[in-house]
């Protein structure tokens, strides 16, 4: 079997188009859509993160503030910032970037954005009403991942999803939401692979999400014949060659690719679906953010 590649690019740029005439819409009823990210100093991931939000809130003409107090800001100073960003009429959503710097709390962050600008749901509120069912705010990345289900047809009912990875932010909410739509879930982690049962759990799956952040930790070997997996990782991993040594640059230094969870060439093989990476899930993600943003903006407006 060689698996359909789910054209992840094509479908956030549908969505773009759709949001954008979502954001024309709520502008003439008078709410502002807006985006503040805050980012705590110069970590190269969040920073990556940073310039793709203000792209495509450049894009898509939409307000876009940088809040980026220095490494060794005082953790009141950040929760200030935070503040006058829940107050800020042009911003409806705010989306911390981490990690943050060891000496500065992410619970004394998150807690102290509002709770209707909270557009990637970190706030305990919005989780636990992601968890009762009662979604306001999904986060970006699994929503994302229902995004691409959704377009693919997935019927929930009953259907048997693996995860692999629990974290707070992509494998607990993503579990959660598909629970929300009746799927019999399973929830792996680095203990189920420490126990030696990865493989056992992933192998039953119709529907492998896979975001634990180790390049190739799911082979072919770790499918059933058929399933549709969805990659979130991202990874980035030296390039090899024939022989399995680096590839180096001009420099001589050895160079780099993206690469998702899974190893793409033997799992497209036996898989029935399959997300890529890049170009993948991470895509949609983006748009899964302006979304919450526009929400934000009706909430916060009145107008729902
Ligand atoms: P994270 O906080 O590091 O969580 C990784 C999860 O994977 C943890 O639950 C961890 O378990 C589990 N894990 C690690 N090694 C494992 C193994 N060998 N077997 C089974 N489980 C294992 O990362 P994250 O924020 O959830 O992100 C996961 C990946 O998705 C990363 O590569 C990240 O860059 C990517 N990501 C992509 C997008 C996107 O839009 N495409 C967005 C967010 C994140 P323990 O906690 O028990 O160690």
């Amino acid at each position: 079997m060689s698996a359909k590649v789910i054209d992840c690019v094509a479908i956030a740029n549908q969505i773009k188009e759709e949001l954008q005439k979502d954001i024309e819409n709520v502008k003439e009823q008078g709410a502002a859509v807006g985006i503040a990210t805050v980012l705590v100093g110069n970590d190269f991931g969040a920073r990556m993160y940073r310039g793709q939000v203000e792209r495509f809130c450049g894009e898509m003409g939409v307000e876009y503030i940088n809040a980026n107090p220095p490494e060794d800001a005082h953790e009141n100073d950040v929760v200030q910032i935070v503040k006058d960003l829940n107050n800020d009429k042009k911003v409806s959503g705010i989306l911390p970037l981490r990690p943050f710097p060891e000496h500065i709390s992410d619970y004394a962050i998150i807690n102290s954005i509002d709770v209707n600008k909270d557009i990637d749901c970190f706030h305990p509120y919005n989780m636990g009403k992601l968890t009762l069912g009662e979604v306001t705010f999904a986060p970006a990345t699994p929503s994302a991942c229902i995004e691409i289900m959704d377009r693919e047809k997935i019927n929930f009912e009953g259907a048997e999803i693996v995860v692999v990875g629990h974290s707070n932010i992509v494998g607990k909410p993503i579990s959660i939401l598909c629970l929300n739509r009746n799927a019999t879930i399973s929830t792996t982690h680095i203990f189920t692979s420490m126990a030696g049962n990865l493989e056992k759990h992933t192998r039953g799956a119709d529907i492998l999400i896979v975001a634990a952040g180790k390049a190739s930790l799911i082979t072919a070997d770790h499918i059933k014949e058929g399933a549709f997996v969805i990659d979130v990782g991202i990874n980035r991993v030296k390039m090899l060659d024939e022989s399995g040594n680096p590839i180096l640059n001009e420099k001589g230094k050895p160079k780099t690719k993206t690469v998702g969870d899974i190893d793409f060439e033997s799992v497209s093989q036996k898989a029935a679906k399959v997300t890529p990476v890049p170009g993948g899930v991470g895509a949609i993600t983006n748009m899964m953010l302006m979304k919450n943003a526009i929400k934000a903006a009706r909430i916060q407006s009145g107008l729902v």
